[in-house]
């Protein structure tokens, strides 16, 4: 068994990840989560709503999930969000082409069609299921079409990604922030995409969540005020030129921008705070790296774009967040599409000054000479640069044909105009998080397998901020003197919020074991003492290790340890053994 058919087989079994509607033999790319797996979710979603929301000030918003066809002819979707496919001409499978050729073009995504063929071709590579030959390659637009209203007159797509929903929302958002750039807006939410015979179990889903950070900034000033809380942290990097070397470094935030290697500060800021919250999520650092975008691998428009990869057993690096400078693309692209403006009023540090040629045709008398042709006559003298309205006649060009005008007719002067402020497109920040991924990684980097004294016990060794539930309440037998306590501690600590697991079946030891494999931090035991002396025990599930405390004492500790505001054995009195 590998690491990821034992981290499923766990998830299965305890109510994690189930796939969906397994009833009816399940469809691929489709997953629940269940009991377990869906507070664990919300936890990470908690967890970045902090990071995100909270301590950045960017506003959440929600949006539809269903868009309207405009939105996705601006963003690029429909014309260009899509697979290379091929058919087996024998057995008729479906393969993504990009992905069988992984082994001879290294990014094989920056291939055009023909040339996918052609390395196909060239290389003798075959349909893997039966060794048919395979066909020319199309390509597969991978959102779900839907239609809005009857009659099937008005097509709508499932959203393939949350970002457009701050950009279509963008004036809106600018006149929430009081029309100041920087501001930034989320959202945390479901998005779309027909993968084709997606064979990587929860890596590639067809329905997941995202949870995306739209940062509008002034595209004169990339530097970040707080860049300083992170300049030290020290992250693994795989930059464009490393990728060249084969080899990844260990380096500050701080010297990746100095170095140049990160574009700019608050590109770097994200990096890092990316960093910070993939390590809160319970990542492990080792089987965490930065990998840039090669120029042929990103978007044309794009300045810069980093993808956090996590470590998997059996899928290699996989991508979980792409962090990346978007320029003024997305929003450049809504105005040319819906004609509205996207454009934010910037004033400048310094006023300048600015000398402007200021031209008046004389009305009255063009009328009568140029009839119907005046308003256009009175246009190309406007538009002429001072030189020309120099000379005697001055020529115009109006639909092709030239006039001669008599210099009395047009009056001009130049005229010094203070500018204080211009209208830019703001440039776009996006750090991208696939919530599912991040989840899976979560999962699998903290497992582990531990032999204590002969018996294998599995681990989640879960972050407090994530758990699916905080604490056990166990009494250590079955008999009613110790159920009516314990059921009573349980309520105690629910009624402070927090998610207790309450089990008094099997014995201690089982029900140790079986919260040690769902991540539960804390269990606490009630046993004969708690009836005699008020004392229960709390059992930490890393160390395995047990303290004794006064039962009126509960409740503050267990918060105190599920804030890390306490060392375990100096919560109470060790017990040994
Ligand atoms: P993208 O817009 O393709 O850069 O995707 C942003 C993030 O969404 C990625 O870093 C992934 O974590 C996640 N993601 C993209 N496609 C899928 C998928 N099919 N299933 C699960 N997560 C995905």
């Amino acid at each position: 068994m590998d690491m990821y058919e034992k981290v499923i087989e766990l998830a299965r079994r305890r109510g994690f990840i189930w796939p969906a509607f397994e009833l009816y033999g399940g469809a691929a790319g489709f997953y629940d989560y269940g009991p377990l797996g869906a507070p664990l979710k919300r936890g990470i979603e908690d967890l970045w709503r902090g990071f995100f929301v909270i301590r950045e000030g960017f506003c959440e918003i929600e949006c539809p999930t269903i868009g309207v066809e405009e939105i996705f002819k601006a963003s690029g979707h429909l014309s260009g969000f899509s697979d290379p496919l091929t058919e087996c001409k024998e057995c008729g499978e479906i393969y993504r082409a990009d992905h069988l050729i992984k082994h001879i073009i290294e990014v094989p995504d920056a291939l055009a069609d023909e040339e996918i063929y052609r390395v196909i071709k060239e290389n003798d590579v075959f349909c893997p299921e039966c060794g048919g030959d395979l066909s020319e390659i199309y390509e597969f637009n991978l959102m779900f079409k839907t239609f809005i209203g009857p009659g099937g007159k008005q097509p709508g797509y499932l959203r393939p990604e949350t970002a457009q929903g701050m950009f279509v929302n963008f004036p809106r958002l600018l006149r929430h922030y009081r029309d100041r750039l920087p501001f930034g807006a989320v959202q945390i939410g479901k998005s779309y995409r027909n993968e084709i015979s997606p064979r990587q179990g929860v890596i590639r889903l067809r329905e997941f969540s995202q949870a995306e950070a739209e940062i509008f900034i002034n595209p004169k000033d990339k530097s970040h005020p707080r860049f300083g809380e992170v300049a030290d942290l020290k992250m693994t990097l795989y930059s464009k030129e490393g990728q060249e070397r084969g080899v990844t470094e260990e380096m500050a935030v701080g010297e990746a921008v100095a170095r140049g290697i990160i574009a700019h500060q608050t590109l770097a800021y994200y990096v890092a705070r990316t960093c910070q919250f993939l390590m809160e999520a319970g990542l492990s650092k080792e089987r965490l790296r930065f990998r840039q975008h090669k120029d042929d691998e990103m978007a044309h428009y794009a300045a810069d774009c980093w993808d956090a990869e996590a470590l998997l057993d059996r899928f290699g690096w996989i991508e979980i967040v792409g962090i990346a400078d978007r320029t003024n693309y997305d929003l450049k692209s809504h105005m040319a599409q819906s004609q509205a403006n996207l454009t934010v009023y910037l004033p400048l540090d310094q006023p300048r000054r600015e000398d402007r040629l200021v031209v008046k045709p004389d009305m009255k008398k063009l009328g009568p000479l140029f009839r119907k042709e005046a308003k256009a006559v009175a246009d190309a003298l406007s538009a002429l640069p001072l030189e020309e309205l120099k000379q005697d006649p001055i020529v115009v060009i109006v639909d092709g044909k030239s006039q001669k005008i008599d210099p009395a007719l047009v009056s001009f002067e130049m005229v010094t105009e203070e500018i204080r402020g211009e209208e830019i497109v703001p440039h776009v920040i996006e750090p991208s998080f696939g919530i599912d991924r991040i989840l899976y990684s979560v999962l699998e980097h903290s497992y582990r397998e531990e032999t204590v004294e002969g018996e294998t016990r599995a681990v989640l060794a879960l972050k407090n901020r994530v758990v699916p539930i905080q604490v056990a309440v166990l009494p250590l037998m079955d008999r009613s003197e110790l159920l009516a306590p314990a059921e009573e501690i349980a309520r105690d600590l629910r009624s402070l919020d927090l998610r207790v697991e309450y089990d008094s079946s099997g014995s201690i030891g089982r029900r140790y074991r079986r919260n040690d494999e769902v991540g539960t931090p804390y269990s606490v035991t009630v046993d004969y003492e708690t009836l005699e002396e008020g004392t229960v025990t709390i059992r930490d599930r890393d160390s395995m290790s047990q303290i004794r405390v006064v039962r009126a004492d509960l409740a503050d500790k267990i918060q105190a340890l599920l804030a890390g505001e306490m060392e375990f054995l100096e919560a109470g009195t060790p017990l040994s053994g």
